[in-house]
């Protein structure tokens, strides 16, 4: 069979069970199975993963998966292994498995079993391992977070700007296909620069979230005092509050703790079973509140998170939506409330000044923009589409009244008279 007479809504179902495809996905199949380079800007939970999948599924030999997280990787193997019967249908390569366990992966790329192997970008750049590629059917080359390859995402690794001249070397002509949840333009086009595709077929869906609020107050030292306010006007409900600092964190849920809010914090700082305690705790609902740093979040899935407030403002608009972005995935409210006092910009700056030049000049204007959202009197909404290159209409658009300047409008705010914290 031919891959265009293929039915790919059948093999949705057979394969993943889903009846229906989730926004752009059969349009980012149909240029994948059709051999074009491909770029994908989804937002996270928008169903990346399946894109490439899918194809990887139903096309002949096998396709290689580059993936920043060993543990990432790992979850999506389990998952891909449980849907289907063939043993050997998905692996990793990386450095953990010994040479009987790379020689299994090996002969099972040979013989056409494994469709996805996912491999770490250093253990791709491996001489033995490209030069085994090179003489193996690949289908084609996806690149999953994607941002990594750009100095102006959240989560640069320079890995990544090896990747173009390894994938030439396997191969001249394998489809490439890059995937992110990161929006701006800036990375977008370092991505397909970086990759040398800028011939690739873009996907772009919207990343409006309509059912959040923004909201941004000043920050004064009565801050703390605000957000115990706030949580017991919104008592019972799942909220999640963001400190800059480990120390911060550890005080804020004290106080909390204190005025008979259900609250435990979560840093890098705690040992790995406290932390998986205290978030257990929080999917199973035993505690309302957790204080945390940016540590608190990644692959965290509670779909009735009602609150995402910042204490420390973030140090980009990128960050900034990534964190709110866990509030109201269920579709019902989501209130993201950002405290911000110029002050915290000039801690954030001061934070940068002992790094590389590029990377404080990066830094700076990131922050920029940050002092733009806080201090801008138009949509909050509008004013983070735009950020990431997204027209929205502010009349009519979904979510239009669902922010602080738009239900009240006011003159743009001072920073709010900040103490020493
Ligand atoms: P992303 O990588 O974009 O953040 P994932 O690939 O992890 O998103 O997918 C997010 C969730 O969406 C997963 O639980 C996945 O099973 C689910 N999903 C993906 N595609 C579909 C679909 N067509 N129908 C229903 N659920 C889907
Ligand atoms: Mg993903």
């Amino acid at each position: 069979m031919s891959l265009t007479e293929i039915d790919l809504h059948q093999q949705l179902k057979k394969y993943f069970g889903f009846s229906q495809f989730k926004g752009l996905q059969e349009e980012v199949i149909t240029s994948i199975v059709k051999r074009n380079n491909s770029f994908v800007v989804m937002p996270t939970g928008g169903g990346k993963s399946l894109c490439y999948q899918l194809p990887a599924l139903i096309e002949e030999g096998t396709a290689i998966v580059v993936s920043p997280l060993i543990a990432l990787m790992k979850n999506q193997v389990d998952a891909i292994r449980s849907i289907s019967e063939e043993h050997g249908v998905a692996h990793v390569l990386n450095s953990s498995l010994n040479k009987t366990e790379v020689r299994q992966v090996k002969a099972d790329i040979e013989n056409g079993i494994c469709k996805l192997l996912y491999v770490a970008p250093e253990s791709l750049t491996k001489e033995d391992h490209v030069e085994f590629l090179k003489h193996q059917k690949i289908s084609f080359l996806a690149i999953d977070e994607a941002h990594c390859i750009s100095e102006w995402g959240h989560d640069f690794r320079p890995e990544y700007r090896n990747l173009r001249s390894i994938i030439k070397r396997i191969g001249d002509n394998i489809p490439i296909i890059a995937l992110t949840a990161t929006a701006t333009p800036k990375v977008q086009e370092d991505i397909l620069k970086n990759l040398g595709i800028p011939d690739a077929n873009t996907f772009k869906a919207s990343f409006n979230r309509p059912n959040l609020y923004y909201e941004v107050r000043p920050k004064t030292k009565n801050v703390d005092a605000d957000i115990i306010r706030f949580i017991k006007q919104n008592s019972g409900k799942s909220g999640i509050i963001y400190c800059l600092s480990r120390k911060k964190v550890e005080e804020l849920a004290q106080t909390l703790q204190v005025n008979g809010i259900n609250a435990v914090p979560y840093h890098a700082g705690l040992d790995a079973k406290k932390r998986s305690k205290h978030q257990d705790q929080f999917l199973m609902e035993d505690i309302d509140v957790v204080v945390a740093t940016i540590a608190f979040g990644m692959g965290i899935d509670k779909p009735d998170v009602r609150f995402v407030i910042h204490h420390d403002i973030p140090k980009s608009i990128e960050s900034y939506y990534q964190e709110t972005g866990r509030a109201g995935r269920d579709g019902g409210e989501g209130h993201c409330l950002a405290f911000y006092s110029y002050k915290d910009i000039e801690k954030l700056e001061k934070f940068m000044s002992g790094k590389p030049v590029a990377e404080q000049e990066i830094g700076h204007a990131l922050l920029q923009e940050v002092v733009a959202y806080a201090e801008t009197s138009i949509s909050r909404r509008k004013f983070i589409l735009h950020y990431f290159g997204e027209e929205f209409d502010g009349e009519t658009g979904e979510g239009a009244s669902m922010d602080d300047n738009v239900r009240n409008p006011k003159k743009q705010h001072e920073a709010g008279e900040e103490v020493e914290l």
